[in-house]
């Protein structure tokens, strides 16, 4: 069987910085594919707020098709805060696309990138390199868009853990390790729930135990959510990879995205047996859109987490080398000292990262 090497990359700029950061990653991508033995073809597709203002459809079904025919999807950023759906909740066509194309991994990496201040004085927090894995089908979300309201009286959200669901994202967490161990890193996963009060959580808790003995050279542990928030203040570089329900996940990403400094330093991946879709931790950004301040590090380094997903995939280690050329790139210009983000204070915006990425490629 010969090695696949061309790449259909459905890209989904959406909405505010969304746009401006994938205007800045693509070339960065196009540059590390000149002379290497792959390549790649960019198609831009239609989706989001703006969208759903001008045409009424926040994921049309056409780049819902698209999205699910490419090799894997680069997306930016959507939603708007004036621009709602009738029943008050937020655009948000990444929910569904989680759900259509069953992305139940969301993959949170935080390391620390050298140069980078970071808000923990601590010393050791130059060592935090973690990993979230937010289940992404069900838990609490499963509730978006059934939720009810009895009479102005009282409102219910249900949560749902699925074996199945569960399964599959503790496989994922577990092998995620297992690749970190091959690379030095400790080999260990926490399961991060609230198995002391809820059933639903005991049972998360239950299939995690379950799974782990599949994995004897990995390590198991449990944590509780509130000990997790407080431990990822008090110690973060003790953790490796942490797996968790899709709310909890939510919060616990933003959360390991300002202990490396903030929204625009952090990539993610949400990842299936069958589509990857790859896009920064932030969101559209209103409040500096179409001013050229975003820091398009996170969105960068999510082509590194798509390159390496690829190279995973279609076996192709050349890949894997283009991701780690990125990263280097990012890490030198860090390094330098010679870039400082909007996001820090600095005076550098979206264009003059991306450039100074280039000229390390
Ligand atoms: P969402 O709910 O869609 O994830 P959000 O409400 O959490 O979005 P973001 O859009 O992520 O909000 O922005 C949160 C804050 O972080 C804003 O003040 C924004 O300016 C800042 N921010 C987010 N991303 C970046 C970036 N790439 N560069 C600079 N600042 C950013």
């Amino acid at each position: 069987m010969s090695i696949k090497t061309s790449f259909d990359i459905c890209v989904l700029p959406g909405d505010g910085i969304g746009v401006e950061v994938i205007a800045a990653t693509v070339p960065l991508i196009e540059r590390v594919a000149q002379g290497a033995p792959f390549g790649f073809r960019f198609h831009d597709h239609p989706a989001g707020a703006q969208h759903f203002r001008k045409s009424g459809d926040a994921l049309p079904a056409a780049t819902l098709e698209a999205a699910r025919k490419a090799d894997s999807i680069l997306f930016g950023a959507m939603g708007w805060p004036e621009i709602r759906y009738p029943d008050g909740t937020e655009i948000a066509p990444q929910l569904d696309l989680r759900v259509e194309l069953e992305l139940y991994a969301g993959v949170r990496p935080a390391r620390a990138i050298p140069g980078v201040r970071l808000p923990l004085a601590d010393p050791r927090a130059k060592d935090i390199d973690l990993v979230v894995v937010r289940e992404s089908t069900e838990g609490l979300f499963a509730s978006r868009g059934k939720g009810v309201i009895d009479d102005d009286r009282e409102a219910r959200d249900t949560m749902v853990i699925s074996r199945r669901g569960s399964e599959r994202v503790h496989d994922f967490a577990f092998r995620l390790a297992q690749r970190r161990k091959l690379r030095g890193l400790p080999g260990r996963v926490t399961c991060v729930d609230k198995a002391n009060v809820f059933v639903s959580m005991a049972f998360f808790r239950k299939i995690f135990d379950e799974r782990a003995r599949a994995f004897p050279e990995i390590e198991a542990r449990h944590n509780y959510i509130d000990a997790t928030a407080l431990d990822l203040i008090r110690r973060p570089w003790e953790f490796d990879v942490l797996v968790t329900e899709n709310m909890f996940g939510d919060i616990l990403s933003d959360q390991t995205a300002a202990l490396i400094g903030g929204m625009g330093m952090a990539p993610s991946a949400d990842v299936g047996d069958h589509h990857g879709l790859f896009q920064p931790c932030h969101g559209s950004a209103p409040d500096i859109a179409g001013q050229g301040k975003a820091n398009p590090t996170a969105t960068i380094l999510s082509a590194a987490l798509m390159l390496d997903w690829l190279a995973e995939r279609h076996a192709n280690p050349a890949l894997a080398a283009g991701a780690r050329r990125i990263e280097q790139a990012v890490d030198a210009v860090f390094a330098s000292g010679r870039i400082l983000p909007y996001e820090f204070g600095g005076r550098d915006g979206t264009a003059a990262i991306a450039a100074a990425v280039a000229s390390n490629l």
